[in-house]
């Protein structure tokens, strides 16, 4: 059973405010979660999580999470002018791009970020680009092959396929940017990887820790270079249909310090520095989309549209992702009709519902579309000439703010020649 963290109550006195569609999040929710995930980690003095920003790329989002002691994760020039603006310099950001245009990296640089480097050609990108390297270079690992974890406790298997991935560096690969990095200067080093998205597993990240830790060891042998930070990435997932069990950050964290224990600190590496990258553990859960049932449909099957569509919310269109949904009041009437429930771009594939067995809907029901708050609005487009919803946030006292106004035709049209 997933409950919203929204009433029915509470929603009437918002959509008299503010139309459908929008997504709604969650303060309180999002300050809980960042600070289990600080007290999980806090046996690292060095522990930081910095903000996957693409996940959820709005300035007061950011500031919540600011004040929760977060540094932000940025892949791009707008998320580092973003990130600028709402305050975060220097060590508060993390650069993990692939295929980077230079001015990326200038601003980058000029900001002071730790610079995560995808390949080893872009070494003499960096040096190219920037004259002087920074002190501190992160490199990004991929170990190819498959991913896959066995030693999970809810018997869940992770697999990936880093071998197929575009990201990170080989391991011969791994050293030789190590190396060149230093004859440039370069004094401190950082690894990073992120071999898998969205485990529910609490052996993601111990595992991938496993990793990183013994290629830090090896790394630090083979090439004498000082690896201060370890960033274990994104990917701790959320579960997002109702039989999932969640994570348990608190047994996640553990099992990274077991790790630690294991690994680096025999090694004389106990001063090693771990962050994370997380962006769906963060806000997934503490984001809804909100959408108004406007049509029902009967033809070969039983169709529910809504004022919602894939341009608000693309993992069901692009990924056939489940997305539970709340028919608001309804909670409790029998679940004996069996809908599509649909967006209205000219495509098939809008539908954030397939054969989904839900309750009676009439038109004018509000429907609560769970776990939009990661990759949700910020996957948006506008297709169709849909626009962008507005955001709100749920704040701690129970009032109601919008931290993004609803794109208006005149957004649209900005850009064109006319
Ligand atoms: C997308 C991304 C993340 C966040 O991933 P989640 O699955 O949302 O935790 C972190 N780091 C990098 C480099 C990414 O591309």
């Amino acid at each position: 059973m997933k409950t919203p963290f929204v009433t029915l109550e509470q929603l009437e006195q918002i959509t008299a405010r503010y139309p459908t569609p929008f997504h709604l999040y969650d303060e309180k929710g999002i300050r809980e979660n960042a600070r289990r995930l600080k007290q999980a980690f806090a046996w690292n003095p060095g522990f930081r999580e910095y903000f996957a920003v693409k996940a959820t790329p709005n300035p007061q989002i950011l500031k919540i999470l600011q004040q929760e002691g977060c540094g932000v994760d940025c892949s791009s020039l707008t998320e580092l002018m973003m990130s600028q603006r709402c305050g975060f310099s220097g060590g508060d950001i993390m650069f993990s791009s692939n295929d980077t245009p230079a001015q990326e990296f200038t601003l980058a640089n000029q900001l002071g970020a730790t610079i995560n480097l995808d390949d080893l050609t872009h070494v003499e990108f960096l040096r190219r680009t920037l004259g002087t390297l920074p002190e501190m270079v992160c490199c990004r690992y991929n170990p190819g092959g498959t991913f896959q974890l066995t030693r999970s406790e809810e018997g869940f298997q992770v697999m990936d396929n880093p071998g197929a991935a575009k990201f990170g560096m080989t391991r011969p690969q791994m050293a030789q940017a190590f190396c060149r990095l230093k004859e440039l200067g370069v004094k401190r080093f950082g690894i990073h990887a992120f071999l898998a998205s969205n485990t529910i597993s609490n052996e993601y990240y111990p595992a991938l820790a496993r990793i990183l830790f013994q290629l830090a060891v090896e790394l630090k042998e083979e090439t004498g270079c000082h690896i201060s930070m370890i960033n274990l990435s994104g990917g701790v997932g959320i579960p997002y249909r109702p039989d999932q069990p969640a994570n348990d950050i608190a047994v996640i964290g553990e099992g990274v310090r077991l790790a630690y224990q294991e690994i680096l600190v025999p090694a004389g590496m106990g001063d090693v520095a771990i962050c994370t990258e997380l962006g769906r553990f963060m806000l997934g859960p503490y984001g809804c989309l909100v959408t108004r049932a406007i049509h029902e449909k009967h033809i070969y099957k039983e169709y529910i549209g809504v004022d919602a569509c894939a341009a608000n919310l693309m993992r069901p269109a692009m990924y056939g992702a489940y997305h539970h949904i709340t028919v608001m009041g309804k909670e409790n009437a029998p679940q004996d009709h069996k809908y599509d429930v649909t967006g209205s771009l000219c495509e098939n594939n809008d539908k954030f519902a397939v054969d989904r067995m839900l309750p009676k809907i009439d038109v004018g029901d509000l429907l609560v579309i769970h776990d939009t708050g990661a990759h949700g609005f910020s996957m948006g487009y506008q297709y169709n000439g849909k626009l962008r919803s507005a955001e709100l946030l749920l704040q701690e006292d129970g009032s109601v703010r919008q931290i993004r106004r609803a794109e208006t035709p005149e957004d649209y049209f900005a850009t064109l020649i006319w």
